[in-house]
């Protein structure tokens, strides 16, 4: 099948060949009939799968109607909304909207927390058909009144576990009742808890059911491999792995902290490997040029916290290392995301140490794989990691360490031991607060999206406002710890939910 059955206007059509692409992708294949037909959509499908331009490029289509070259603002509204978890992956939607909407005049904007509202504000002064946005920003820009959403007639909602899983759920809700009941909605998620399915059944219109993976599954064009390692070890394997890999792969590297993150990029430096990190608490300047740095092969290797590396769109990555395991089995999906695109081959490896084999099992029983284990001589892991496992260590016999690393995997067993002691204080201490999922740390009278059982006729306080609020990790956490400030209305479905 190609583009041009699908039913797209022939300007949208050029932008999809001078993006290259020739053949659709299965995702863009069923969604894009659907969204043209004019249908809400709940789309399974992770990062990866081409879901960006499987509703864009129809979203544009049916817009392309409102297209006009007139400078009057008034005659360029709010039509659609995008609505994103991180800056990045706003950006990321906002650059695809540029891309694909080149030769219709349709403007759109990209708004996100933690930079200046003022040039946002001009820029949507100017008129702005299609906005993409984290959601915090978003409503800071309704209290001020800078953005009307009163002629929305599309919303896209875009990853929305992360959006759940990063506390944004009420702001999801009030952005919700501030929306026209008469729009197309379009929900797009890679996994679906009962809260997502939650949030579907209240935003979504007799919605048409697209999945193009398994739920909870990932790509099966990725090779995983666990290297099972004592984490004093971990650093030394990472730059062995790396040094062993082919000098023109790049390689994204997760880690659990932020405090771990620059180190880690710093001790693959003093090492000579080219590395740099990106995390929260990096400015958007810094996290940008970092990103173009890594997308450019200046830097070969990007340590990333969970949140930072959301959504990135990196083509060709061929490997991602989890230099720890994540600690919800869903981040395993989100983060090899990066790797094995568009049918392209990618490797998954993960260094696991004694006290992350509960999390490994974890993500097997999500992912419905045993992953492979290879021990790479010179880096064993603790005693006690086959303990409960029994047999299952396999040596590897692909990658012997290099010389250099050797003497290095040899450094003092009690430098080592401090280390592997000392670590997970360290990453508990520094953990990045919105990468932990809510319900991990919430009480279970505190549900996902921060409504507390306990006290259900609180009355909403009134400087609770999310005015202040930023699609970034600082206002998530505060969000997350705040009160639940919903009045009894709510509780009753009331409060002028317009749909
Ligand atoms: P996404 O899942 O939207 O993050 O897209 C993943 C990657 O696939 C992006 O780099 C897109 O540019 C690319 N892509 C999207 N659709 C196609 C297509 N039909 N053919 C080739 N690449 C595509």
């Amino acid at each position: 099948m190609s583009f041009s059955e699908l039913g797209l206007i022939p300007e949208i059509l050029q932008a999809v060949t001078d993006a290259g692409y020739t053949t659709p992708t299965p995702i863009q294949r069923q969604a894009i009939p659907v969204v043209l037909a004019g249908h809400d959509v709940m789309g399974g499908a992770q990062t990866g799968t081409g879901k960006t331009a499987g509703f864009t490029l129809p979203l544009l289509n049916r817009l392309a109607r409102h297209a006009s070259t007139s400078t009057s603002p008034a005659r360029h509204p709010v039509r659609a909304l995008i609505l994103a978890p991180t800056r990045e992956l706003a950006m990321q939607v906002y650059e695809s909207v540029k891309m694909y909407s080149k030769h219709v005049p349709l403007r759109s904007t990209c708004i996100y927390g933690g930079v200046d509202m003022n040039p946002q504000i001009q820029e949507l002064r100017r008129g702005i058909e299609i906005v993409v946005a984290t959601p915090g920003r978003l409503l800071d820009h309704v209290q001020q009144k800078t953005i009307a959403l009163g002629q929305v007639e599309f919303l896209i909602l875009d990853e929305a576990d992360r959006m759940l899983d990063m506390g944004f759920i009420p702001d999801i809700r009030r952005i919700l009742a501030l929306l026209p009941a008469n729009r197309q909605s379009l929900l797009f998620s890679a996994t679906f808890s009962d809260e997502i399915k939650k949030l579907a059944d209240q935003m979504l219109k007799n919605p048409q059911l697209i999945e193009v993976a398994r739920r909870n599954m990932v790509s099966e064009t990725i090779d995983h491999v666990v290297h099972p390692v004592s984490s004093g070890l971990k650093r030394n394997l990472l730059a062995h792995i790396v040094r062993h890999e082919d000098e023109t792969n790049q390689v994204l590297v997760f880690v659990d902290t932020k405090f771990a993150c620059s180190r880690l990029a710093h001790f693959l430096e003093r090492h000579g490997i080219s590395a740099d990190s990106i995390h929260g608490d990096k400015s958007q300047q810094a996290r940008t040029e970092t990103l173009e740095n890594f997308k450019s092969g200046k830097v070969r290797v990007l340590v990333a916290t969970d949140v930072a590396a959301r959504g990135l769109d990196i083509e060709d990555l061929p490997s991602v290392i989890n230099f720890e395991l994540p600690h919800t089995a869903e981040d395993y999906v989100h983060r090899i995301g990066r790797t094995g695109r568009a049918g392209k081959k990618g490797k998954a490896v993960s260094l696991v140490s004694s006290e992350e084999r509960h999390r490994l099992a974890d993500i097997q029983k999500l992912i419905k794989l045993e992953i492979r284990q290879e021990v790479v001589p010179g880096y064993d892991p603790e005693p006690d990691f086959f303990d409960a496992e029994g047999g299952k260590r396999r040596r590897s016999s692909s990658s012997a360490p290099s010389p250099a690393a050797a003497p290095r995997a040899a450094e003092g067993s009690s430098e080592r031991r401090k280390r592997s002691e000392r670590e997970p204080r360290e990453a508990r201490e520094t953990r990045e607060p919105r990468e932990r999922s809510p319900r991990s740390r919430q009480p279970s009278h505190i549900a996902p999206d921060g409504f507390d059982f306990s006290k259900p006729y609180e009355q909403r306080n009134p400087a609770g406002d999310a005015g202040s609020a930023e699609g970034d990790s600082a206002t998530a956490e505060l969000r997350s710890g705040q009160k639940p400030q919903r009045p009894i209305a709510f509780l009753l479905g009331g409060l002028g939910r317009k749909h």
